[in-house]
């Protein structure tokens, strides 16, 4: 099956056929820099690095521009509130996002242009929409007119008329449409301005992605514009308004949107006062957490986090990297390897099949978590209880290493240290699950001190007490003990 996404452009799935053979230029909308960024902002970004990955991994050459928006109110606001220049809080948060963006683990972009930086191109493009009379001026502002582009409102299948109708728009006299966006506007006294043909003033939000695209991409057809479902209408809709008014052809042929994420149930707000620094998140538990709890549900649906969520994503967490602990173990201290048995290798391949069926189909990261799973469940399968490891041991191990380094890789996942990672996933459900490590040891070594003594009852009383407390004891093992799942 060849590979298909859904596109919101046309509302179903459709195969993908870049416009340049094996290439693909992506661009995803990028953060307003004026904050820290909450878990939700990085959905796009997780979702995007997978989906760059696997286009990567089918043979296709990436082109990727992820933009800063580093002109806009809010940034304005902050900066009035500090007493800085916008460019000092721009400049802060860029940093800041820099910083969460990296401990992600995420491949780095092609591009990350600024808006500062991109001034003379968005200045030319609403040149260019003036002079095709797709824009007008106003008093120093430059409007776009929706009239003047008749597939307005093919992206998020509005009915203008019915917009109109429902929604009480904001009467602007200078506007030959309600719904004309503005392009270029003047900047009021102590904000950031350049200097254009219709004075000094700064670009309204939705001509920046434009210009930045076609700076980049070349004033022609791309491939992949994805965002936020919020983004749909007016942004995309506008975007392609602008795009396609000064090009005359497509201004992007497939549209890809995620979906929110709640918290326990309720959308995450700055006006509910529930909203995750993705920092504070990564602190908390890992950056990996993270990354398997938005993966290990499809892009398009709404993801609701809560703690059971996240405690399930933990547990999950610690089976794999079980899993791969075990493996580096026998690898390791067994020096000399088989080739993988036919058995083993034939699953490993279905599931590589099933695997590309799945990220093929409109990009099924739930689908693809799932046979992970499956590939540790084989993995365990094949008995590695009594430690007497030979070479057939090692060679599964290896194979199984080798297949999950690939897709490992391919979705910024299972590449942590094991017992590192373990460690830390344990800590976290102590903390979680408020257990008491000193009565833990207190406990373990009285079991300890009966099982000397030979008294099998007393022994058995204390691993119940350890069970009651949430904690399972594990006898020969490094690990003495770890929290029940
Ligand atoms: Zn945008």
């Amino acid at each position: 099956m060849a590979l298909r996404f859904y596109n919101t452009l046309s509302g179903q799935k459709e195969k993908f056929e870049p416009v340049e053979d094996g290439v693909a230029k992506i661009y995803l909308c990028g953060p307003t820099v004026y904050d820290y960024l909450h878990i939700g902002n990085f959905r796009g970004p997780i979702t995007f690095n997978l989906l760059r990955n696997w286009l990567e991994f089918s043979g296709y050459k990436v082109d990727f521009i992820y933009n800063y928006t580093d002109v806009d109110d809010k940034i304005i606001k902050r900066a009035q509130e500090e007493n800085v220049e916008a460019v000092k809080i721009s400049e802060k948060y860029i940093e800041e996002f820099e910083k969460d963006f990296n401990r992600l683990g995420l491949k780095k972009h092609e591009h990350n242009p600024k808006v500062t930086e991109y001034m003379p191109q968005i200045i030319q493009f609403v040149a260019d929409l003036v002079e095709k009379k797709k824009a007008y001026v106003v008093d120093g502002e430059v409007f776009y007119s929706i009239d003047s582009f008749p597939g307005y409102g093919k992206l998020s299948k509005k009915n203008l008329d019915e917009l109109e109708a429902g929604n009480r728009v904001e009467v602007d006299e200078r506007k030959k449409n309600p719904f004309d966006f503005v392009l270029w506007k003047p900047s009021k006294e102590n904000e950031p301005s350049w200097i254009s043909p219709w004075g000094a003033g700064r670009p309204g939000w939705h001509i920046e992605c434009s210009a930045m695209i076609q700076s980049i991409f070349g004033k022609k057809t791309f491939d992949i514009h994805g965002g936020g479902i919020d983004l749909i209408f007016p942004h995309h809709e506008n975007e392609i308004a602008q795009g396609e008014g000064r090009i005359g052809q497509t201004y992007c042929k497939y549209w890809i949107h995620n979906n929110f994420i709640n918290l326990s149930n309720q959308k995450m707000s700055k006006s509910l006062g529930n909203v995750v620094k993705a920092r504070d998140f990564m602190n908390e538990y890992h950056p990996e957490v993270l990354k398997y709890l938005f993966l290990s549900a499809h892009y398009r649906s709404m993801l609701s986090v809560d703690k059971e969520k996240i405690n399930q994503v933990i547990v999950a967490l610690q089976r794999i990297y079980s899993a791969l602990e075990l493996a580096h173990d026998v690898v390791e201290k067994v020096a000399e390897k088989n080739e993988p048995e036919a058995g083993f290798k034939k699953v490993l391949d279905g599931l590589s099949n099933k695997i590309k069926k799945a990220l093929d189909d409109d990009l099924n990261s739930a689908e693809f978590i799932s046979l992970v799973f499956e590939a540790v469940r084989a993995y365990n399968a094949l008995g590695f209880k009594n430690k007497k490891w030979n070479a057939v041991h090692a060679g599964n191990s290896q194979a199984f290493l080798n297949w999950m380094k690939v897709y490992g890789q391919m979705s910024a996942l299972f590449q942590e240290k094991p017992k590192e990672m373990l460690n830390q996933l344990q800590e976290i459900l102590i903390r979680e699950r408020k257990i008491d490590v000193l009565e833990v040891e207190k406990l373990l070594k009285l079991r300890n001190q009966a099982r000397d003594e030979k008294n099998w009852k007393e022994a058995d009383k204390f691993r119940d007490e350890l069970l009651d407390m949430g904690v399972e004891v594990h006898d020969g093992s490094e690990r003495g003990w770890t929290v029940k799942v």
